[in-house]
């Protein structure tokens, strides 16, 4: 029984990762080397609470995301991870359990640059964030070293591949034509940014009108924006006081998958599987894990149900 996955962004390297803690003999390829772009410019922001919907597949893994990245967080220390809590404003009219409506005294005293503090929001104490420029590599790393093998710049080719290897695409919104399957696989366009900064300026994960920021690692942020990217840094200066200044490390407009009914993860054929993610960075180690343990026993799990492609067959 042996595996390759296709594609290293943070899906493939959390799938190869879990299969090699089965140990499981696993290659990774990638027909590119680094943190591909919808990864590395990713928020990387996750939580398992939620006022909102999420669809399908989404609903069943949801209660799982914070175990599983916090054993990852154990696992593979230079992860990066942050385990800040969010405040969001103006916060919905519906407050769930597991958030807190916060006024605007505790947000001054949770946030003391603001320059600009609301009234109230909404403060998600369980929710975190991580590194994806530093956790993609130490993942990968730590799946090496269970014996994992990492082959950057080759593309997948089905001829490459050893017979009776399981093939797991998890390459972003390429999956479906790199798997020659046909999935209901959207795309939706993100605009996100990383720049530095005095360290310590943001301490939570913040959702203010206009953008979403976060401190990935001291002195280096992430922004994602709606509004006018060009605009975004000063938006960040009329929310927060900056004494000091801010420099633009990569920015740009990258597409991400962002499949209808939800998380696709299953079997596309014989020997053939998908792990294509919306909010890749907040189900990656479950999935991997819920995959992982899948191939090794042949048992589905009951969790991905509502996940399989056939389910959501176009
Ligand atoms: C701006 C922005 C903000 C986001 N914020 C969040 C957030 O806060 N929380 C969250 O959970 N998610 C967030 N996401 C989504 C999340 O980042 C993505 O879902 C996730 O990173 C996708 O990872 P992936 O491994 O599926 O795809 P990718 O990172 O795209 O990796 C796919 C890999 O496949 C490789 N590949 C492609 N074709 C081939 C081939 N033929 N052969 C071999 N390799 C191939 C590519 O080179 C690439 O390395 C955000 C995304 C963006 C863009």
């Amino acid at each position: 029984m042996s595996f390759v996955v296709v594609g290293a962004g943070f899906v493939g390297v959390c799938v190869a990762y879990e299969l090699a803690r089965a140990g499981l003999p696993v290659e990774i390829l990638d027909s590119s080397a680094g943190v591909p772009p919808a990864t590395a410019r990713s928020l990387a922001w996750f939580g398992a609470v939620s006022g909102g919907t999420w669809p399908r597949g989404s609903e069943d893994l949801l209660h799982l995301v914070l175990d599983d990245h916090r054993r990852l967080a154990a696992e593979v220390p230079g992860a990066a991870y942050r385990w800040t809590g969010s405040l969001d404003w103006p916060p919905p009219a519906v407050i769930a359990p597991g958030m807190r409506l916060v006024d605007r005294d505790t947000v001054a005293a949770m946030e003391p640059h603001l320059r600009e503090v609301p009234e109230a929001a909404l403060h998600i104490p369980t929710d975190a964030g991580l590194d994806p420029l530093t956790a993609v590599p130490a993942i990968l790393r730590a799946a090496q070293r269970l014996g994992a093998r990492y082959r950057p710049h080759t593309p997948y080719r089905e001829q490459d591949v050893p017979a009776g290897a399981t093939v797991i695409f998890a390459a972003g919104v390429s999956t479906p034509e790199v798997a020659g399957v046909d999935l209901p696989i959207g795309t939706s366009a993100a605009f996100g940014m990383r720049f530095a900064g005095p360290p310590g300026l943001v301490r939570h994960i913040v959702a203010a009108p206009g953008l979403v920021v976060r401190e990935a690692r001291p002195g280096r942020y992430l922004l994602i924006t709606r509004g006018d990217p060009a605009a975004c840094l000063d938006r960040f200066r009329e929310i927060f006081r900056v004494d000091g200044t801010l420099r633009p490390l990569s920015c740009g407009t990258v597409l991400r998958a962002a499949p209808a009914s939800g998380p696709l993860v299953g079997a596309v054929g014989p020997g053939r599987y998908v792990a294509v993610l919306h909010a890749g960075i907040t189900f990656a180690p479950t999935v991997g894990r819920l995959l992982a343990t899948e191939l090794r026993t042949g048992e589905p799990a009951p969790e991905l149900h509502r996940c399989r492609p056939a389910r959501s067959a176009p």
